[in-house]
């Protein structure tokens, strides 16, 4: 067996939470090797947020996460907040703004994130290795993990592999086989944060639609989310549709309020007494998109003045309006999927540590664990925060 290069953490996975466990722990005095098959660090980082890095939620907190365990992700959470993110970004001068919900953006680019990042392992002394992929990992005492530069040794092994989503930019299953290889569980793994697909054949596919979108309430089961939604070619997306897909399962009826915040029946019947000559369709453009409008106006109201629709049937029309059932086909699946649901099951992990509690010395971090946060900047925040924690103890 060939002499391994012996450093105290080796660190899988040099995306936002893998760089943060890497300079975190590099902080500490640690030496640290920090492994990626990549070309480069952080690719995610760099496409997300259409380039400009939604890095952080100003509103970040435990319930705005989707895991078995909705207490896990409390600990680390609070001890790397939101805010030490935001001063780690003003130390470094990088320019940013609030968007909206609280959702933190660069001005400039998502490049000066991962430059940061990288300038930090720099200063902590982290050695980076790219383009490597790992062919094989041991433990005998220390962990011993081969790769195409030969063997390195470590006393701590860190998996920030990330999950699945988007497969075209190097995500892999490895996390999740390595988790099993150390006899930890993995929950079943889905994808999140995705748009909606109907069956082609389906009469209420809404390819006519495409490109059009509106503010909405949209529900599954117990949860919901007021934001827009918008119709494309396969089915439906925006991010009220994105948010409410990591709570959806096959078969689940979605009920979108395509009136939210109105008193539906009464607007519509105010409408009309001010527009009794206009077309139901017409009226109806005044609340939604004006193809939406006349998609959704009944057959039997069709062509009808406004003035001769009855009482009971603006009633009916708004309650179709604000009780929209859709069951979807399906998902886009990981090919466009933000996030992966599901992964490492908490309960094998110290929510303080983000260490296995069976395997001492191998740790866990970042999206790879079953922990997922909503759109809007809260999965990079698990990712600073689980990767700082780690950083603390690996
Ligand atoms: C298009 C898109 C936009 C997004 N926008 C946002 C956003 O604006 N805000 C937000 O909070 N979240 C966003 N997300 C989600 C966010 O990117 C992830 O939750 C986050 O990157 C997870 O961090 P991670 O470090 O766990 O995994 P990743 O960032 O995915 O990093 C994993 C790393 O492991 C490496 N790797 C994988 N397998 C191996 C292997 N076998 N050997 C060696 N290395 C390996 C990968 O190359 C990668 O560098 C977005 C996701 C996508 C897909």
């Amino acid at each position: 067996m060939s002499q391994a290069t012996r450093f105290d953490a080796i660190v899988i996975g040099a995306g936002a939470a893998g760089l943060m466990c890497a300079m975190s722990a590099g902080r500490r005095g640690r030496s640290v090797l920090l492994i990626d098959h990549a070309e480069k660090a952080g690719k995610k980082i760099l496409i997300s947020g259409g380039g400009r890095c939604n890095f952080t939620n100003l509103h970040t907190a435990p319930d705005r996460f989707v895991s078995a365990n909705r207490h896990f992700a409390i600990s680390a959470l609070k001890r790397y907040t939101q805010h030490d993110f935001i001063a780690l970004v003003r130390r470094h001068g990088i320019a940013y703004h609030e968007k909206k919900l609280g959702q933190l953006f660069c001005d400039d680019s998502a490049r000066d994130i991962v430059g940061m990042l990288l300038r930090e392992c720099d200063e902590a002394g982290v050695r980076l290795a790219l383009e490597t992929p790992v062919t094989r990992i041991a433990r005998d005492g220390l962990f011993r993990v081969e790769t195409s530069r030969g063997p390195f040794e470590s006393e701590s092994l860190v998996i920030a592999t990330g999950g699945l989503s988007i497969p075209k930019m190097g995500a892999t299953g490895f996390g999740y086989r390595i988790a099993e290889q150390f006899g930890l569980k993995v929950l079943p793994t889905r994808a999140g944060l995705v748009p909606f697909t109907f069956a082609e054949a389906d009469p209420r596919n809404f390819k006519d639609l495409a490109g059009v979108s509106c503010e909405a309430s949209v529900r599954c089961g117990g949860t919901a989310f007021d934001e827009a939604i918008l119709f494309t070619h396969r089915g439906i997306s925006g991010p009220a549709i994105l948010q409410i897909s990591s709570y959806w399962r096959d078969g689940d009826t979605v009920e979108i309020d395509m009136l939210p915040g109105l008193d539906a029946a009464e607007h519509l019947k105010r409408l009309a007494a001010e527009r009794p000559k206009a077309e139901v369709k017409t009226v109806l453009s005044e609340v939604l998109p004006r193809r939406l409008a006349h998609r959704v106006t009944p057959a039997g109201l069709d062509g009808r003045p406004a003035g001769q629709v009855r009482e009971r049937e603006w009633s009916g029309l708004a309650e179709d309006l604000r009780h929209w059932r859709i069951t979807p086909a399906g998902t886009e699946g990981y090919r466009t999927a933000e996030v992966t649901l599901g992964g490492v099951d908490t309960s094998e992990l110290s929510s303080k540590t983000l260490e296995a509690r069976r395997v001492p010395g191998l740790f866990f971090i970042g999206e790879v664990v079953d922990v997922t946060g909503w759109l809007g900047g809260y999965n990079f925040q698990w990712a600073w925060s689980s990767g700082y924690c780690a950083g603390q103890f690996a």
